[in-house]
């Protein structure tokens, strides 16, 4: 069943004053114990990830970027990043007129793969995909592989003995890969994969502790029905050509495994609600976020204030303990897919992906499957609720945008709230953003003073079913 219901206009205004606890409390312990805290909380340590969205009429964006301590490591990154970006944005103004005649809006998403492959160095594989209208996006890759002991990426010489002999056996075991894969190996033009590999300058590569990755980019060597393609060559076959020295690095460290908790706990406590109280739902989106939920938790502890926080599994990835310390506080965790690509532009299949990737990387961080959906931007479509009803999860969206993402100012967003607010909303708030912890305090406060009691969405749903509320789709259970 779909409901879709909106609430009346209500309209309170109070100017506020705000008292920056947070901030005068975060410069008096110094910024260097800031750092160190932050770096706790990822589980690559030296790596951290900041997921950027943006929206328009014309297009909307979501790029999750790892980065670190060291200026020229980031600033690699940082280029390749923007290029992608400069790449999109003249192709969108080439398409402006399509776009807006079609009603399509273009996306582009940039993801991660992070992998470590021995005591501080990772492997980045980056994966750029854009559409600006026509048929079918666009797929770049771009792995990176980071040494923060030396502060550089490592080459191909770092790893291997790049000697002649050595090569030529790698391109060998390349060609034998593609050549055996049934799933593309008749799309592939041997000769541009010959041409593409033969110097090793070239190769887009990658590794990890179990094998060597050599990328090639969409119709780079074969028809366009193969996609994007990954070799992967095992570590078995690929040791003997391996400098000696990455080789010891990768044998002597062995990353502990990550503490999972598989087992399910048991959901927040369901409090019952008085019908005629007031209520009003907090929502999180995009975190977690190393410096600013815990900010949030901690004021929410302080107001003894439960909310619901829809999570990115690209951030649940390098947070997971952060996952968990927001539900072992007792608030509810909802699915905001794995990699903020706007859902309406995938295929139903990739939606499924999207969705199902990150309630299992949620479920094993926070020992709890996530309940609720909130697709990214608010973009839906038939197949998106098709999905979220395939796997049970109601989709929620919001009564409140507290425009966090765009005023970024702490006044602005209590403003833009209790200009709004009115029993069982359900407001859209950022815990990405320094601002929006900043402005929680007295939001809370303002809050409470009009006697709004703050809970989960679950919770709210649960007491205003009947009247309705929302706008959400679907039951909750
Ligand atoms: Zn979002």
């Amino acid at each position: 069943m779909i409901k879709r219901i909106k609430l009346p206009g209500w309209i309170v205004i109070i100017s506020l004053f705000l008292l920056l606890i947070v901030g005068v409390v975060s410069m008096m312990q110094g910024s260097s114990e800031a750092k160190e805290k932050t770096e706790d909380y990822s589980v690559y340590p030296g790596l951290n990830i900041k997921t950027k969205t943006k929206e328009t009429d014309l297009y909307t964006f979501s790029v999750s970027q790892p980065y670190t301590e060291h200026k020229q490591i980031n600033k690699v990154i940082d280029e390749w990043v923007d290029q992608q970006k400069t790449d999109f944005t003249s192709e969108i103004n080439i398409m402006e007129d399509f776009l807006k005649k079609n009603e399509f809006r273009a996306h582009l998403n940039i993801q991660v793969e992070t992998e470590k492959i021995a005591d501080q160095i990772y492997t980045l594989e980056f994966e750029a995909y854009q559409i600006t209208g026509g048929a079918n996006g666009m797929t770049k890759v771009k792995p990176f592989i980071l040494d923060l002991n030396q502060n550089k990426m490592l080459q191909l010489g770092d790893v291997l003995q790049v000697k002649e002999a050595s090569i030529k056996e790698i391109q060998k075991l390349i060609m034998k890969e593609l050549n055996s894969n049934k799933e593309i190996n008749d799309y592939i033009f041997e000769e541009l994969a010959k041409e593409a590999i033969k110097n090793p300058d070239n190769w887009k590569w990658s590794i990890s502790r179990d094998k060597m990755g050599v990328y090639f980019d969409e119709y780079e060597i074969a028809a366009g029905a193969a996609g994007r393609i990954k070799v992967e060559i095992p570590m078995k076959k690929i040791k003997p050509y391996l400098n000696k020295d990455f080789v010891e690095k990768i044998d002597i460290t062995f990353p502990e495994e990550k503490n999972n908790k598989e087992e399910e706990k048991h959901s927040e406590d369901m409090v019952e609600l008085d019908p005629n109280g007031k209520y009003v739902a907090l929502t999180f989106d995009d975190g977690p976020h190393p410096k600013v939920t815990p900010q949030i938790l901690a004021t929410l502890k302080k107001h003894d204030a439960k909310a619901t926080f829809f999570m990115l599994g690209s951030q649940v990835d390098y947070y997971p303990t952060l996952a968990n310390e927001v539900a072992e506080a007792g608030h509810e965790i909802g699915d905001h897919t794995m990699n903020h690509q706007d859902l309406t532009i995938l295929g139903i299949d990739q939606i499924q992906a999207e969705v199902q990737q990150s309630n299992s990387v949620i479920k094993k961080a926070a020992g709890r499957t996530p309940n609720l959906l909130r697709p990214p931007y608010g973009a839906l479509n038939d197949n998106v609720k098709q999905i979220a009803a395939n796997m049970e999860l109601p989709i929620i969206m919001w009564s409140v945008d507290s425009l966090d993402w765009k005023s970024r100012n702490a006044t602005a967003v209590n403003e833009e709230v209790m200009a709004n607010v009115a029993p069982g909303s359900i407001v859209l708030l950022h815990d990405i953003h320094p601002s929006t912890a900043e402005a929680l305090p007295e939001l809370l406060t303002t809050l409470e003073k009009q006697g709004y009691q703050m809970v989960t969405v679950s919770q709210l749903l649960e007491l205003w079913e009947d009247k309705g509320v929302g706008p959400h789709y679907g039951n909750i259970k």
